[in-house]
């Protein structure tokens, strides 16, 4: 990916840097005021950041007890080891139901696994439910931000695509709008055969499922139709139903500024509907075996992080080259896309606002640098490597800086009156083709 192309694209878009300012700006603001509201907020992040490093401390363990005790529930498990085998279990189930139609609820990590596209080409009618999400659907894009996904859009282009596709009448009242939209899902919510959902939580200790969301589509998605599949990262697993009231008191006023979202659905059993979880690794073991990179499982996806990065402020999610964006994208999609978003540990400024509003407390900043360490190191040829190590050394070593110092007078004896190396023989050859050494 060409990131400086992308960079002067996004950039130069007047609309999209106007939508993302303003909703961005919003969205801090919301923020600070219900924060302010909040007299022990520091108190719960404390405790949210506490939880979420045990969990993905004792994952393991943690996800082994979900497992059993969702499948006495009722809930059919099955595991995934990357995207393409999510996308095979859900098509599988599917096909096994004969299900033509299916209704989503929003979720990152069916983003992650690029399922809407999958399901589309396999000759599935696949209806996003979430307002936003049915926008960029519409649009043919991708998500812009964790919780919202078409904030680069603004009304008056909302409006037209509406016009355009569903052939609403053209309004710019977003009452209006949403109620239209509304009528038009409500109808495939009952011709709907399946509901695909994430899962904000996956609770340890009852085998319940917990689904955060402010439109009431999800609830729908999971309750309508007759099958259930929720598609779940491996980190979403919390050791307690104790612990839930710690991130519902902190996801939301870090989302969207709300004290609280206006549904939160527990499912505990399946019922009499025939239900599947779908757990994800996809790269997220390896980000676990990483004894650095491990902080970044905890994140909850409230999109604090992103609402006040300067960087994001100014070109949006789509310069983060995969499903995540914002800081917390960066480390994410360095894990899930690899070498086709190599660049990305650069869209940061490291002015460290991410790790400041973060609920669970990751440190973004830092993760960032190593990530950029990493790159460097990488990106070093033989010659460099052995000349860093050597360097090192001379810095460390008593001995090795002694004969450092004989070298450098010898080096000054070649070097003569001029003071200047031109030429070095065998591996320090290509070091001279290219610039002199002075030793003044
Ligand atoms: S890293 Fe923190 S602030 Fe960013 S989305 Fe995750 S939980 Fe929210």
């Amino acid at each position: 990916m060409d990131f400086n192309r992308k960079f002067e694209e996004l950039y130069s878009n007047q609309n999209l840097r106007k939508a993302i300012i303003n909703a961005t700006d919003r969205a801090v603001k919301k923020r600070e005021e219900t924060i302010r509201r909040i007299p022990d907020f520091e108190e719960l992040r404390e405790k949210a950041s506490l939880i979420k490093e045990y969990s993905v401390n004792n994952l393991p363990d943690l996800l082994e007890k979900f497992k059993e005790n969702a499948s006495k529930n009722g809930f059919i498990i099955h595991t995934a080891k990357d995207a393409e085998e999510a996308r095979e279990i859900v098509n599988s189930i599917l096909q096994r139901r004969k299900v033509k139609t299916v209704v989503k609820g929003k979720s990152m990590t069916s983003e992650e696994i690029g399922l809407t596209s999958f399901l589309h080409e396999q000759g599935y009618d696949v209806y996003e439910t979430d307002l936003g999400e049915f926008i960029i659907q519409l649009a043919g894009e991708p998500p812009s931000h964790l919780t919202g996904p078409a904030i680069h859009k603004n009304r008056f282009e909302i409006a037209r695509l509406l016009h355009q596709k569903l052939k609403i009448p053209l309004t710019t009242d977003p009452e209006k709008l949403t109620q239209e939209v509304r009528k038009y899902l409500r109808r495939k919510f009952f011709s709907a055969e399946a509901g695909i959902t994430g899962a904000n939580f996956l609770i340890s200790d009852t085998g319940g499922i917990v689904l955060v969301e402010n439109e009431g589509n999800i609830r729908l998605t999971t309750t309508l139709p007759p099958l259930h599949i929720a598609v779940a990262g491996v980190e979403k697993v919390i050791p307690s139903i104790k612990d839930l009231s710690v991130f519902l008191k902190v996801l939301a006023p870090s989302s969207t500024g709300q004290r609280q979202t206006g549904y939160v659905s527990y499912i505990g059993k399946s019922g009499e509907k025939e239900r599947h979880i779908i757990l994800l690794d996809n790269k997220r073991w390896k980000m676990w075996n990483d004894p650095v990179m491990k902080q970044a499982l905890k994140c909850i996806r409230c999109g604090a992080c992103a609402n006040v990065c300067p960087v994001f402020q100014i070109a949006g999610g789509h310069l983060y080259g995969g499903a995540y964006t914002g800081p917390i994208g960066i480390i994410w999609n360095h894990f899930i896309y690899g070498e086709k978003v190599r660049e990305i540990p650069y869209l940061s400024t490291l002015c460290g606002a991410c790790e400041e509003v973060c609920p669970v407390k990751i440190p973004i900043p830092s993760l960032i640098l190593e990530l950029r360490k990493r790159n460097y190191r990488e990106s070093l040829n033989f010659q460099e490597k052995l000349l860093i190590k050597g360097w090192r050394i001379l810095h460390t070593d008593r001995l090795a800086g002694k004969i450092a110092n004989m070298a450098f007078e010898a080096g000054k004896k070649i070097a003569g009156r001029k003071e200047v190396i031109k030429n070095l023989p065998f591996i320090m050859k290509r070091w001279t083709e290219k610039r002199d050494i002075y030793l003044k």
